[in-house]
């Protein structure tokens, strides 16, 4: 419907005042604002603040009428995660809701809707704002918002009778290197993971803007682009939907164990693991819309006829096991929906060595130094080759013409 389109717009114009919102927005709201509270310690990993906030998700996992417990794991003393930090094994746990399935040919194949619930604590590693270390990162769209969406859908979902099981899990671990949901494919629940049909992810859905949402993973199956877009109409998003199922999050996991996936993300902003990405910055309406929009692709799959295409990609050597990534900082918010040939930037933070040397929203990266950046992977790669201090050339395609900055590249967070 058009007019949703409209609405969305509307909101971001003016920020809905909490009495214009719809029910399902004010629910979301509510959960955000909980898990995104200072008194939740910002979900570090070892934290009151994450068991407290396990806690919640389970409650309201059940009260929607799903059989929720919790799954214990260890931080493992081998985890890249624990050469920067000192949480080696730390007890934690995601927390696990089945809906059975009801056919008798179905329900041994599993759809599960995942989205991590810990974040960054008090900041410091995988965070973007050193100067911040020691203040609550309260991770409102990181992934408080994908969080309030899984339990939107539960309460959307728990009361029908799928024909395959849909499993919900709110992981752990997570901003340490897709932690929980490791522990989750070695120890899936209900049953084995070549049991799962489809997995999706959210992770970030709280700052949809223009109503543009992204679809990443749409490459894994091949019958996931006509799916999305059937379910799509009258259309409620811009939908980008692309790419393969490798990427920094918890989908990535399962599609190493060959299944296919879905990331749903409305974007990087400027206060990506900073201090700054607080509560009131959501579009509540927005992360109820995806939630509705994934509770029906959930739906869909759980009670279709026939198997998914699986599409298998070739891991990318930067990217290997996730995690926020290391090397020198640049400080540009790249486009992740993708540019062919470059990097095609949304913006610059703030005094970074991007702003000093020039760099601007739409400006696309075509190489930085030696290296040819075709895609995110390269400019990771290229980035990962050089340390804080180095001075590097960097080639964009600016308004159609090709032009060369110079840039000090930083330190990153660590
Ligand atoms: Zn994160």
């Amino acid at each position: 419907m058009i007019t949703t389109v409209l609405l969305v717009a509307a909101t971001l114009a003016a920020p809905a005042s909490q009495d214009t919102l719809s029910p399902a927005a004010r629910r979301v709201l509510a959960d955000v604002r909980f898990l995104a509270d200072d008194r939740q310690e910002g979900r570090g990993v070892g934290t009151a603040g994450l068991s407290r906030s396990g806690a919640y998700i389970r409650d309201a996992l059940a009260r929607a009428g799903f059989q929720a417990s919790f799954q214990d794991f260890t931080i493992s003393r081998d985890a890249p995660a624990v050469l920067h930090t000192t949480l080696g094994g730390t007890a934690t746990r995601n927390v696990v809701a089945i809906l059975p399935g009801t056919s008798a040919a179905l329900r041994g194949e599993v759809v599960v809707i995942g989205a991590h619930y810990d974040h960054l604590g008090l900041g410091g590693f995988g965070a973007m704002d050193p100067d911040s270390t020691g203040r609550v990162h309260n991770g409102a769209d990181d992934n408080a918002s994908g969080t309030a969406a899984l339990l939107e859908i539960a309460r959307l979902l728990g009361h029908r009778r799928p024909g395959r099981t849909i499993v919900l899990v709110a992981f752990s671990g997570e901003e340490l290197g897709t932690l929980g949901s490791s522990y989750f494919v070695q120890h899936p629940l209900p049953q084995p993971v070549d049991s799962i049909y489809a997995m999706l992810n959210m992770d970030m859905v709280g700052r949809l803007r223009n109503a543009r949402l992204l679809a990443l993973g749409a490459a894994t199956a091949k019958e996931f682009p006509a799916l999305l877009d059937s379910l799509n109409t009258p259309p409620r998003f811009d939908l980008r939907a692309s790419g393969d199922g490798w990427g920094p999050s918890d989908h990535a996991v399962f599609f190493a164990a060959r299944r296919p996936v879905l990331h749903f993300f409305t974007d990087l902003h400027e206060d990506y693991h900073r201090s700054t990405d607080d509560w009131d910055k959501i579009n509540a309406s927005g992360v109820a819309q995806v939630a509705q929009f994934v509770g029906d692709l959930a739906w869909t799959l759980a009670n279709r006829a026939g198997p998914l295409t699986f599409v298998d990609a070739p891991r990318p050597q930067a990217t290997a096991g996730g995690g926020s990534g290391y090397g020198a900082y640049l400080g540009t918010i790249p486009d992740m929906t993708g540019s062919p040939g470059g990097v095609r930037i949304t913006g610059v933070r703030a005094g970074s060595p991007a702003e000093l040397a020039g760099l601007k929203a739409g400006d696309v990266i075509t190489a930085i130094g030696a290296k040819v950046v075709a895609n995110l992977y390269d400019m990771t790669d290229a980035l990962r080759s050089h340390q804080a201090g180095d001075t590097v050339v960097i080639v964009v395609k600016r308004d159609g013409a090709e032009q060369r900055v110079t840039a000090i590249l930083g330190k990153r967070a660590s």
